[in-house]
């Protein structure tokens, strides 16, 4: 039987091309090696814990995500942020900014200097400049001026992409920011121009992981192999013929008209390709994805002397502290603690300091001991604790990027079927990886 897809993957975006083909009743296989869907997403629920140690929140941007939810049978377990989400903090010298949603706010932080605040101001008298290539820290300096630059997206670059901001290129990473240079002559008249995305920050009540088996649910006895190395891909006149190894041993393999790469870059190594596709991918051998180390932590609500008011906070690099950031689960979405506790969520890593994401557990107890009191007073012990490490855990989109992306849209025009989808181009969000998971799922039923 010639099947429409085989798709290497079932995290976001490899569910989200399946279910898009499943909907339109077309046959598939999801091929993937965890004994579970989700990818990234990792749910834990624990004695009246809920943990998200990957994605914690999916940000929608209109009307149409919220209708893909709803495809997927979500309609109803939609959990909308609380509004204190809209609250963001910055720790810089030695204390909490807090910035609203209105950009007046900034100015009434006292994160900025009052020049640095004028300079920002400024921004829509810049001209029009930058390199093709230019990085997000060259941008934010010549926009915003050097101390937004750096109070500002700086650590919204390390809290994103958990990346270096002098070496992530603007436009690969945020590509409607940059837009507005050119269409408007300035990214602050072009925000304040137009109609203002219907942003909602959301959660479910299952957590992350309910999206995850949502989107799964349509594939699971037909489609899914869970537990499977792929052994073979090469493309013949019928087709993609691919075969796998079952978590029993047993082989098992599928003729397919389109084949659909989701699983990240750094494994790609590892797959079967022949020598008409491999060396495409050998540009993306390199390709960095620095690792990121999560510290969740429980504490009694009395033990926590902040208010928690907000969504967390995130630390300019300049500060030279070893913790990236801190999320408050529990002010965010409903029944992430126990009745008077807390959840509070640690990033660490990055491409700046990668090492410190690798040291051994006690050694990230202390660092995070000592960053939780000089930032929220904690000196209590926390009630629970969760770490969970990821290496690699986000890609990079530096100055080789474009060369890379142009390795992969060469194999997907030399190769008829193969299409290559995920975190590792076009954008690292949650949600990106389900849209465009969803329109490619579309488009290959269409063909
Ligand atoms: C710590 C962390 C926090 C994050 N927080 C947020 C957040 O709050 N909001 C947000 O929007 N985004 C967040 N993200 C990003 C988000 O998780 C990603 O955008 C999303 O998971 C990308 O989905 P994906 O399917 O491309 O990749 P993945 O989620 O990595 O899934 C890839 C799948 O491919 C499988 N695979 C691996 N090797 C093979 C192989 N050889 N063959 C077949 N399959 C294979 C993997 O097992 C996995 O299931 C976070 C990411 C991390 C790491």
């Amino acid at each position: 039987m010639l099947l429409d897809a085989v798709i290497l993957g079932a995290g976001p975006a490899g569910l989200a091309v399946a279910h898009a083909l499943a909907r339109r009743g077309a046959a598939t296989r999801v091929i993937e090696p965890a004994g579970r869907v989700g990818g990234s997403i990792r749910t834990i629920r624990e004695d009246g814990w809920l943990v998200e140690t990957g994605p914690n929140t999916l940000q929608l941007e209109g009307p149409e995500d919220a209708a893909l939810l709803a495809a997927y049978g979500l309609a109803g377990q939609v959990q909308a942020a609380d509004m204190r989400a809209a609250r963001r903090f910055i720790f810089a010298r030695g204390q909490l900014h807090g910035l609203g949603a209105n950009p007046l706010s900034l100015f009434a932080s006292g994160l900025l200097s009052w020049r640095g605040r004028l300079r920002l101001l400024a921004e829509p008298f810049v001209r029009r400049g930058g390199a093709p290539g230019e990085t997000v820290a060259a941008f934010a300096a010549r926009r915003f001026g050097a101390e937004a630059a750096a109070m500002l997206m700086d650590p919204v670059v390390s809290g994103v992409h958990a990346g270096d901001p002098s070496r992530l290129v603007m436009s690969a990473c945020f590509p409607r920011v940059h837009a507005l240079e050119t269409s408007h002559g300035s990214v602050l008249r072009g925000l304040m121009s137009g109609p203002r995305a219907a942003r909602q920050v959301v959660g479910f009540p299952q957590g992350m992981q309910q999206l995850a088996e949502a989107m799964a649910a349509p594939l699971r006895a037909a489609s899914l192999r869970l537990g499977c190395v792929t052994t073979s891909l090469r493309r013949d006149r019928r087709g993609w013929q691919v075969a796998w190894r079952g978590a029993d041993g047993g082989e098992e393999g599928a003729t397919a008209r389109h084949l659909v790469v989701t699983a990240p870059s750094w494994q790609w190594a590892s797959l079967p390709f022949d020598e008409t596709v491999a060396p495409f991918l050998r540009e993306w051998e390199h390709a960095a994805a620095p690792p990121v180390t999560v510290v969740a932590r429980g504490y009694a609500r009395a033990d926590v002397p902040h208010a928690l008011d907000g969504f967390g906070y995130l630390t300019p690099g300049g500060e030279g502290r070893e913790v990236l950031g801190c999320l408050f689960p529990s002010s965010v979405l409903p029944a992430r603690a126990p009745a008077d506790a807390v959840l509070l969520c640690c990033f660490i890593g990055g491409a700046r300091r990668p090492e410190l994401a690798r040291r051994p557990d006690p050694e990230l107890r202390a660092l995070v001991d000592q960053e939780l009191a000089d930032t929220l007073g904690v000196r209590a012990a926390p009630r629970k604790e969760w770490i969970q490490r990821w290496d690699p855990a986000i890609p990079q989109y530096d100055a080789g990027q474009g060369r890379r992306e142009e390795a992969l849209a060469r194999a997907e025009a030399a190769h008829p079927g193969l299409r290559f989808h995920g975190a590792f181009r076009g954008g690292i969000s949650l949600m990106h990886a389900i849209r465009g998971g969803d329109e490619l799922g579309r488009e290959l039923a269409g063909a």
